[in-house]
């Protein structure tokens, strides 16, 4: 039994690597295809940390509760209450049917408390882009999670180009779209993700939930 545990704690810590490694190359692609706009993320009015996103992968999550189980105590407690707050005002709207803006839990002062653990989504925000999505997935559904997609059926489909956000929009159509394919860092995930439900939680386990929810419902 110890012998197996640390099996599975030296698996999972060599996929957090993994998803390090993805991250990384996130971020410094993210960064060249920016400065190529002369676009930076400085704050802004439409702050992106107020859309609430659905994040799929358990890894994301687990990832992001080691960030956030390393912070002082008095910060986790704030960030949970605010999560459990961000949460009561979300079941308020979704029962008036109303779409609400509201910031992140983690959004503490204007700056991101876990940034170096944000999950993908935070990371590939505001900048135009291409992702060629399989039929069977929606990012918004609660169809396949990330792990079921087949990455040969991700390159087999056409790409859905998305513009960027509103506080980079001049710089944006000034310069054009530039290529940024977000298919090959979606592919990594879904296979990451696929790793670690097989080697360390042993099952499928599918997973959507805002970054509020993660903080609330910390078990899975
Ligand atoms: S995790 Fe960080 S970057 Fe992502 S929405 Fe929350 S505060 Fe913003």
């Amino acid at each position: 039994m110890v012998v197996e545990s640390i099996l599975m704690k030296e698996s999972e810590k060599k996929i957090f690597e993994r998803l390090e490694n993805l991250y990384c190359e996130m971020d410094s692609a993210w960064e060249k295809i920016a400065s190529l706009y002369g676009f930076i993320c400085n704050g802004c009015d439409e702050n992106c940390c107020e859309s609430e996103f659905y994040h799929h992968t358990l890894i994301e999550k687990k990832y992001l509760l080691k960030g956030f189980n390393q912070l002082p105590t008095p910060q986790i407690i704030l960030a949970t209450k605010r999560a459990k707050k961000v949460c009561t005002k979300r079941d308020i709207a979704a029962k008036k049917q109303e779409s609400i803006r509201i910031m992140c839990p983690l959004n503490q002062d204007g700056k991101c408390i876990l940034y170096k653990y944000r999950p993908m989504i935070c990371r590939l925000h505001g900048i135009p882009h291409e992702l060629v999505k399989p039929a069977s997935y929606s990012s918004n559904s609660n169809t396949k999670p990330l792990s079921d997609i087949n990455p040969i059926l991700i390159s087999d489909a056409n790409p859905v180009l998305s513009s960027g956000c509103n506080a980079g929009s001049e710089l944006f159509s000034a310069k054009g779209y530039i290529k940024f394919d977000r298919t090959p860092f979606y592919s990594e995930m879904a296979a990451i993700e696929k790793e670690y439900l097989t080697t360390v939680v042993g099952k499928n386990v599918r997973n959507k939930q805002t970054i509020a929810q993660m903080l609330t419902k910390i078990s899975f």
